[in-house]
């Protein structure tokens, strides 16, 4: 990932990939306090454009403020960032990764007297759970591991130390054979994906677990809320139960790098026909057009690089 040719914006300059390294004694990397983000660009017939730019730049402040980190740059030059990286890289489709961290003046669990740095990087990245899966459905495996409580590390923090906890599971889940997991909470409701959101679809009506079960406020998740508005279709926040989505007759996560992607099979059983469910298919595709800059009610989530 470090050697290769292309631009890196590191703390307000534009920096060469290959020089953009950080000390060894980096608060963050002891500690695992930091946050980020995870946007993407799509080629639309205007041109290269970030999908909620704002909405995603709002939530890396807002993680940021919940870890009692200032990030020394307004959330316009956040954004101007993002849009000077994708046009230094000459990327059309593209992911972006804005990071802050504690700096390394100071170890020790108080992180104050430290520098909050940031960086903004992006290069192309396909379908992340992969082309097949987003026509077939992948194959998901309930995780050993809980996710986190509401109350240990902050859930609604996009932070660096949240994914330990997605990093187990997912690796647990491809050892097993299976495509990603999926993590109950504390009380064992269903409660995400190691990097996606969930929903599942039962006689026409699709249902999200509540964020109370320490899911990520995902970005497409609220894509996929306006969407089923415009499909007509109902959409519930509620508990959810392992067992629900065994007799679901669809089920998919949503993420920024997972966008839409089918699920056909939780545990060895099969959801529905065991693959891409009509509802499904219908919401990918509405996802699609919006995020290609086809619908022309969304345009305004759309900025242009
Ligand atoms: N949950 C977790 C744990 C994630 O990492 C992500 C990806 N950011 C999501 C949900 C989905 O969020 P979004 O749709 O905003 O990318």
């Amino acid at each position: 990932m470090e050697d290769r040719d292309g631009k890196i914006w590191m703390d307000g300059q534009m920096v060469e990939w290959r020089d953009a390294k950080i000390h060894v004694l980096s608060h963050t990397l002891h500690y695992g306090c930091g946050a980020f983000e995870g946007v993407r660009a799509y080629n639309t017939a205007k041109g290269p454009a970030i999908f909620r730019l704002a909405e995603h730049t709002d939530r890396l402040f807002n993680s940021a403020k919940i870890l009692r980190m200032a990030i020394p740059f307004t959330k316009q030059e956040v954004m101007d960032a993002q849009k000077a990286v994708v046009r230094a890289n000459g990327l059309e489709s593209c992911y972006i990764r804005p990071l802050t961290w504690i700096g390394s003046q100071k170890l020790g669990i108080s992180p104050k007297g430290n520098q909050i740095h940031l960086m903004v990087a992006a290069w192309t990245w396909g379908a992340y759970l992969g082309a097949e899966g987003m026509e077939r459905g992948i194959r998901v495996k309930i995780s050993s591991y809980t996710r986190h409580h509401v109350n240990i590390t902050m859930t609604q923090a996009k932070a660096v130390s949240n994914y330990t906890n997605s990093i187990l599971a997912n690796m647990e889940a491809l050892e097993d054979g299976y495509d990603e997991a999926l993590l109950l909470d504390a009380s064992g409701f269903v409660s995400e994906g190691s990097g996606e959101n969930i929903f599942v679809v039962k006689d026409g009506v699709v249902y999200t677990p509540d964020l109370s079960a320490g899911a990520l406020n995902g970005i497409t998740r609220n894509t996929v809320s306006h969407i089923c508005k415009d499909l007509g279709l109902e959409l519930i926040q509620k508990r959810i139960t392992r067992d629900e989505i065994y007799i679901a007759d669809e089920a998919f996560f949503t993420g920024t790098a997972a966008e839409v992607t089918p699920i056909r099979e939780l545990d060895r059983i099969e959801i529905g026909s065991g693959s891409r469910g009509p509802i499904t298919e219908k919401i990918q595709a509405a996802f699609f057009d919006i995020v290609n800059g086809r619908n022309p009610k969304y345009a305004d989530w759309l900025a242009l690089v």
